[in-house]
This record gives C-alpha cells, sequence and structure tokens, in this order.
C-alpha cells in the first residue's frame, strides 16, 4: 500500500485511507464506494475496499503490535485512554459534526451519540479496578489460588452505518485497556468518524498497531473472519449478517459477539400518562430518522387508549420539522442513509396497504425539496401481528400500530418476534409494569422510557435474533469478552529449617 498523509475529514472530496501499523495508507484496491451526505444528496469521499491481500497486512501489523502492548502495564494502557478522552471532548464538535455530515442524523442527535461513545472510554478508563482477578488464600492448606485476566489476541470490530463513531467505541477502548490490539472494520458508507477517531487516538499516545483500520465490504470481513491470527470478533449489523458473521467466525475458531437487527414494541396502557407517552414515542420511532436498532417500531396500545393515542401522534408527527441537517438551521429530524434505503423504507407503506392496514400519516408527501434522502414520519395503524410491517424490521421513520385488548394480547404481540432488542411499557401501574419486566420476550426493557439503551457501564442485551453469541458489548460482559482467565494454584514449599508461620493474632 502506498502513504498518503494524514486523513482530512473536512475537505470536500477525499479517497479514505486507511489505518495500517500507525501510519496512513491508500488502498491500491481497484474496487471502491461512494460515501454521501445524505442531506444532499452528493458524494463527499471515495471509499477504496479493501482486498484480502490488504487486510492480511493489517491483520500481521495488530499482530505484531500484540506483545508489547500486551505487556504494557495496564495502568499505562489506560493513560492514552484518559488522554484519548481529553482530546475527544476538545474535539467533540468536530467529531459530532462529521457523524452529521456522513450519516444525516441532527447535530443534537450526533452530539448525543458521541457522549454515550466517550462514556464507554470512560468506563474503560477504569480498567485496572475492573480487570483484578480473585484471590482465595489456603484452599488447601499451604496452597493459594488465584485468577489472571489475560488479553485475548488480535480483535475485529465490524460496524454499521448508523452509529459512525458510537458503535465502533463500544468495542475499542475496551479490547485495547484489556491489552488486545484491535482492527476496526467501519461500515463502508460512514468511513470518515471512524478514521477521525483512529486520528485522535494515534495523538493520544496509542502506539503504531495497536488500533488500524482497514476499510472494506464482504471480501475484507471474510478475509478477517477466517484469518488465523484473529481471536475475537465483534460484529454489529443486520439479523442476516450477523449471523452470517457468528457462524462464519465461530467455525474458524474465532470468539464471536454480534448484536443484530431489531423489531422493538412499545406498550401503551389505558392508565399511561397520555402526554408524556407521545412524547417518547415520537423520539423513539423517529429520532434518528428510525435508524437505530433501539428504534420503537410497533406501538400495541391497549384498549380505549388506542384512538386517543393514534390521533395524538399523528398530530404530533406531523408537525416534526425534516430536512437538512448540515446547513445550521435547525430540524426535528434528517434524512435516512440512502437513495435506495430511503426507496426501501417507502416500499412499506404499500405493503401495509397491500396488506390491509391503513396509513395514518403518510411520510410520504412533503418531503423537503432537493436531493437529499428525505421521508417524514409515518404512521401505520390497524396493524396484524403477522403483517410484514408488523414483523420486519424497516429501519426507517416508520411506527406500526398494532391495537390490543388487554396486556396479555400485547405481550403476545412482542412473543411472537424473532427479535427481542428493547421494548417499552408506558403505565402508571406497578403491576402492569412487573408482568411486562418479567414476561416480555426481549433483553432491553424500558418502563415509561422510550429509547432502554444501556449506558456504558451495562451490557447492551439483546435476545433473540438481535444477538449472536454469550457475551455482549459494554459493561462488564465486555471485559470478559476481550479477555481470557488463567487460574494459577500455587505451593511453596518450606526450606529446610523454615517452618510454616501460624497467623500472628493481636494479643490484647
Ligand atoms: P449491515 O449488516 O448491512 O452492515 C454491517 C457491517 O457488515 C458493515 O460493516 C458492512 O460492511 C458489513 N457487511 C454488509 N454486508 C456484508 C456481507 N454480505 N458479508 C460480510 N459483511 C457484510 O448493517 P447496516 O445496514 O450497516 O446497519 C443497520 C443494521 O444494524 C440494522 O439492522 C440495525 O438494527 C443494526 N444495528 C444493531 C445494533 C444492535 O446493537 N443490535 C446496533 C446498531 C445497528
Amino acid at each position: 500500500m502506498p502513504s498518503t498523509t494524514a486523513p482530512s475529514s473536512s475537505t470536500a472530496t477525499i479517497i479514505v485511507p486507511m489505518l495500517c501499523n500507525g501510519k496512513w495508507q491508500t488502498s491500491g484496491s481497484s474496487r471502491q464506494s461512494a460515501v454521501f451526505n445524505p442531506s444532499t444528496g452528493q458524494v463527499i469521499a471515495t471509499v477504496p475496499l479493501a482486498s484480502k491481500a490488504e487486510v492480511d497486512e493489517v491483520v500481521r501489523a495488530a499482530a505484531a503490535a500484540l506483545p508489547a502492548w500486551s505487556a504494557t502495564p495496564v495502568v499505562e494502557r489506560c493513560r492514552v485512554l484518559f488522554k484519548f478522552r481529553e482530546l475527544l471532548l476538545a474535539r467533540f464538535e468536530e467529531l459530532a459534526r462529521l457523524v452529521t455530515r456522513e450519516h444525516g442524523k441532527t447535530l443534537v442527535e450526533a452530539r448525543a451519540s458521541v457522549q454515550r461513545g466517550i462514556e464507554v472510554v470512560e468506563f474503560a478508563c477504569g480498567m485496572p479496578s475492573m480487570i483484578m482477578g480473585q484471590t482465595l488464600p489456603d484452599i488447601a492448606r499451604g496452597v493459594d489460588c488465584e485468577t489472571v485476566r489475560h488479553p485475548v489476541g488480535v480483535c475485529v470490530g465490524i460496524t454499521p452505518f448508523n452509529f459512525p463513531a458510537m458503535v465502533p467505541m463500544w468495542m475499542f477502548p475496551v479490547a485495547i485497556a484489556c491489552g488486545n490490539t484491535f482492527i476496526l472494520k467501519p461500515s463502508e458508507k460512514v468511513p470518515l468518524s471512524a478514521n477521525l477517531l483512529g486520528e485522535i487516538l494515534t495523538e493520544a499516545g496509542c502506539p503504531a498497531g495497536v488500533f488500524n483500520i482497514v476499510h472494506g465490504d464482504k471480501e475484507a470481513v471474510d478475509a478477517l473472519l477466517t484469518h488465523g491470527l484473529v481471536a475475537a470478533i465483534s460484529f454489529v449489523g443486520s439479523t442476516a449478517i450477523a449471523r452470517y458473521v457468528y457462524e462464519t467466525g465461530t467455525r474458524h475458531g474465532k470468539r464471536v459477539q454480534a448484536a443484530g437487527g431489531a423489531k422493538n414494541h412499545l406498550i401503551i396502557m389505558p392508565d399511561a400518562d397520555l402526554g408524556q407517552a407521545v412524547a417518547a414515542l415520537q423520539a423513539s420511532a423517529f429520532g434518528c430518522a428510525g435508524e437505530r436498532c433501539m428504534a420503537g417500531s410497533v406501538a400495541v396500545p391497549v384498549g380505549n387508549v388506542s384512538d386517543p393515542l393514534v390521533y395524538a401522534l399523528c398530530e404530533t408527527a406531523a408537525r416534526m420539522t425534516v430536512g437538512p441537517t448540515d446547513t445550521g438551521a435547525a430540524v426535528d429530524m434528517g434524512p435516512v442513509i440512502s437513495a435506495a434505503h430511503r426507496d426501501r423504507v417507502a416500499g412499506y407503506l404499500d405493503t401495509a396497504r397491500g396488506e390491509g392496514a391503513a396509513v395514518a400519516l403518510d411520510g410520504r408527501r412533503d418531503i423537503p425539496a432537493g436531493p437529499g434522502f428525505f421521508l417524514r414520519p409515518t404512521v401505520i395503524d390497524r396493524v396484524q401481528p403477522g403483517m410484514k410491517v408488523a414483523t420486519e424490521e424497516i429501519f426507517g421513520p416508520v411506527l406500526s400500530v398494532v391495537r390490543a385488548s388487554s396486556l396479555e394480547q400485547a405481550l403476545d404481540v412482542g412473543r411472537r418476534s424473532p427479535y427481542g432488542n428493547g421494548a417499552s411499557i408506558f403505565t402508571s401501574s406497578g403491576h402492569a409494569a412487573r408482568q411486562f419486566k418479567q414476561h416480555f420476550n426481549a433483553g432491553m426493557i424500558g418502563i415509561n422510557v422510550g429509547v432502554p439503551a444501556p449506558m456504558a457501564w451495562f451490557p447492551f442485551t439483546g435476545w433473540n435474533q438481535s444477538f449472536f453469541g454469550d457475551l455482549h458489548v459494554q459493561g462488564t460482559e465486555s471485559i470478559q469478552f476481550y479477555t481470557r482467565q488463567k487460574t494459577v494454584t500455587t505451593r511453596w514449599f518450606a526450606s529446610a529449617g523454615e517452618s510454616h508461620q501460624d497467623p500472628v493474632w493481636r494479643q490484647k
């Protein structure tokens, strides 16, 4: 790979370089992909898609950096992360604006996502306390036993388009704090924010080869999943690819955590505070243009709350301002990621009508002029549990409403979903909340909370087809994922003339 200068996050159209062994390099690959600003529909960068040979070069760099980095005391590794956090705060606005530019979410949403990512760095900064083992002296007479955590080796992160900075930060701060080296393969749709993270981490003093970035598509992913020097794979993306990554990675002897897609249910009980529930549903379903794995996508109003809920929701959502997010003008919702994705999402409205549902608010109407990839908030009412809009992940600003007559029926709607990421209930009844908490078939539960996404200190516990693997990202599960345990059993023999001493007890 020929060398290039450091990446630029601000120039108009750039060829996106990769980070290999501390150097920014331009891929020699003949295959490329365009990076768009979804607000304007214009190409802002070109990302070369790495070949298998280029992936091999990056993996070898990460493997070569492993012995020195894993032998670096954890407190020193964390000092790099403390500095990284400091620099992230200094360049917070630049990073958030870049997220907005290549993804399209509003600046408010981009800032919040960067903040969530920084919290994972803060979590990882505490690694010296968290990576400690356990000790039991005298497990037998004169024999001590302890556990020690070791890094697993070269770790890989493969990430989706919808959180260009936050999702990569779910992974690499913890992995490198644990003493691993890391290769990030960001979504080819949003490679710029990842490169800015690489630039900042390098400036923070991260040694060459400890954090690397390879850009690419299936060819690069397959090369990573099958490479003999890769020990662990973290994946976040759609369910079909998550399953593929999990099956392929584990078949090649890797530890894999693979988070997939979602269809998240929001149950509204008749005793809910309607105003609060509508505001939470609106933010959950239409925030980030619905491109969140924790977005509420099926509202399940119970009993006589259904009519007032749908009416209030349509009224509020219709008032949302939609438009370009990179002009400085405040809007409530930005574009979706691409023209193809906009058309796919819009296609679900015809599907819903064809299946007998009613489009109560049509997001194809009154979209902003210009070439950006816009839709407006959409509400589909009278959806039956088996319909496509009730079961398939749409990943756009579309909320399906499945009316239920009881909490039990509402729980059953959830039970029929193949996914199991998040779900929330809106109620003032402790009993209903408890029933929901205990019995809803999903891994992240909210009570009067629209987006029950856990913060850095808790694991991101998707269930069913929303997750493949055993240990999730975030929280202490992530430390278990990025380390192997060793148990050490020790017995020392007394030399001639030495004898075991009884413990010294304080004499009064
Ligand atoms: P995606 O599955 O298309 O892509 C994710 C990653 O996989 C990208 O890096 C991409 O390059 C790679 N990839 C794509 N096709 C591949 C293939 N055939 N073989 C190997 N690798 C491939 O997902 P996306 O569209 O970028 O992101 C949206 C999806 O991510 C949604 O389904 C969303 O629910 C999910 N997501 C899940 C979580 C979670 O925590 N569960 C969080 C964020 C996003």
